[in-house]
């Protein structure tokens, strides 16, 4: 135990939560930081995609940028385009280079191929055994996601994509697809395609459903989808990637001490499962604690958090109208307006205003069993 090495901050995991904490750390304070991450190297395992607004320090690196959205619900086709706003996406190597660049000559140490043996957590002083080395510290933030539990019939956003090659031009690359809809009566079902040129595009199918089904189903999925909606050209696959991420918020977030940070430590925005954006607020949110000697946690507005929760009920409860919400939701209104609502900067007035357009009496009973849950488990907002 004397020989361990000991760090003023120990974060586990060098993905988009911990990387973008620790940068935060560093910047901020003289405070030390030991990373450990499972992978043995960075790769481009995902893609990370958001709005232009709110600008966060990588709006600037952004690999691809589109300016128009497409929604198909139904055979109804809506293009949204508004001045000033911009889908865009980032590479995880392009962020992953740039805030390792800026982790030069700091106090941050990243030690990759890590296996974690032990936890010993006293009132003092935690203990990490990883690679069977100890390391210590008084202030542990644990990014690893929790294990999936859909037994209890909770809501999961959940998806595959591929990215494939055409051998001809089909794709139009000034538009992504959002959201094509399809038949699914057990919750939502969409494609969403990026066009990374004419011929090359990430083409995902998402479920938001209770069921988390095989890889198999996904990959049938996307391959019928392909065949129907671009003339049976031939393709093929360049990569994949795939996720499962809760549409509800977790009540727990801290476990033996240890802080838990991004998916499981509710950095995600349960309704649209993005949480790129929130990553740069929820890292200074946990800094400012930090040095004003506060609890290292992170507050969700109480407002998003709430309307969230309708949603994802809404979702569970009725999924034979969730098409039509969504319906609502893009068809009437504009995408700044959209957009706005989605990042969490909408005003409370025009927040009303666009309830208003969504299916009003069946929102308002989830918002009552919302409640009600709330009432019966003494929980507050
Ligand atoms: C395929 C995919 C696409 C997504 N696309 C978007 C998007 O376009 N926009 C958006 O805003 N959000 C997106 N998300 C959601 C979210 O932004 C990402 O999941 C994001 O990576 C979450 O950050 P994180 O730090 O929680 O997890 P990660 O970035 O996955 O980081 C967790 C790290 O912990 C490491 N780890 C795990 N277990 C251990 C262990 N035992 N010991 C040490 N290290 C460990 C992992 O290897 C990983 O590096 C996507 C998610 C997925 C899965």
């Amino acid at each position: 135990m004397k020989n361990s090495k000991k760090y003023d901050v120990i974060i586990i995991g060098a993905g988009l939560s911990g990387l973008t904490l620790a940068n935060e750390i560093i910047t901020r304070t003289s405070k030390s930081v030991l990373i450990l991450e499972k992978k043995k190297k960075f790769s481009n395992d995902k893609n990370w995609c958001f709005w232009n607004v709110p600008e966060n320090p990588f709006t600037k690196y952004a690999d691809n940028i589109w300016s128009k959205v497409v929604i198909k619900i139904d055979k109804k086709k809506k293009e949204l385009e508004s001045k000033g706003i911009n889908y865009l996406r980032i590479k995880p190597l392009t962020f992953y280079k740039r805030i390792l660049s800026s982790f030069k000559k700091r106090n941050v140490t990243i030690l990759m191929n890590q296996k974690i043996n032990h936890l010993n957590i006293d009132k003092n002083e935690k203990i990490i055994k990883s690679n069977n080395i100890e390391y210590k510290s008084n202030l542990i933030f644990d990014s690893r996601p929790n294990k999936i539990d859909n037994k209890k019939n909770r809501l999961f956003q959940h998806f595959y994509g591929f990215e494939v090659l055409f051998e001809k031009k089909v794709l139009d690359i000034d538009k992504i697809t959002l959201m094509d809809f399809q038949c699914f009566s057990k919750g939502i079902n969409f494609f969403y395609i990026l066009p990374f040129s004419s011929r090359r595009a990430l083409i995902e199918t998402t479920y938001f459903s209770t069921t988390i089904y095989k890889s198999n189903k996904y990959k049938k999925d996307i391959i019928n989808y392909i065949k129907k909606n671009f003339n049976g050209y031939n393709y093929k696959l360049i990569s994949k990637e795939k996720g499962i991420i809760p549409m509800f918020y977790e009540s727990n977030l801290r476990e033996n001490k240890l802080i838990k940070i991004g998916l499981s430590g509710n950095w995600i925005r349960a309704s649209t499962g993005y949480s790129f954006q929130n990553s740069f607020i929820n890292a200074k949110m946990i800094v400012d604690n930090l040095i004003s000697g506060k609890k290292e946690e992170i507050k969700i507005p109480k407002l998003i958090m709430f309307l969230d929760l309708i949603f994802c009920d809404f979702i569970t409860k009725y999924p034979a109208d969730s098409k039509y919400f969504f319906y609502c939701f893009f068809f009437k209104n504009n995408l700044t307006d959209i957009v706005n609502f989605l990042t969490g900067r909408t005003k409370f007035l025009k927040i009303f205003a666009m309830l208003l357009s969504l299916p009003k009496t069946k929102m308002i009973l989830s918002l009552i069993s919302l409640i009600k849950n709330k009432v019966k488990n003494n929980e507050s907002y």
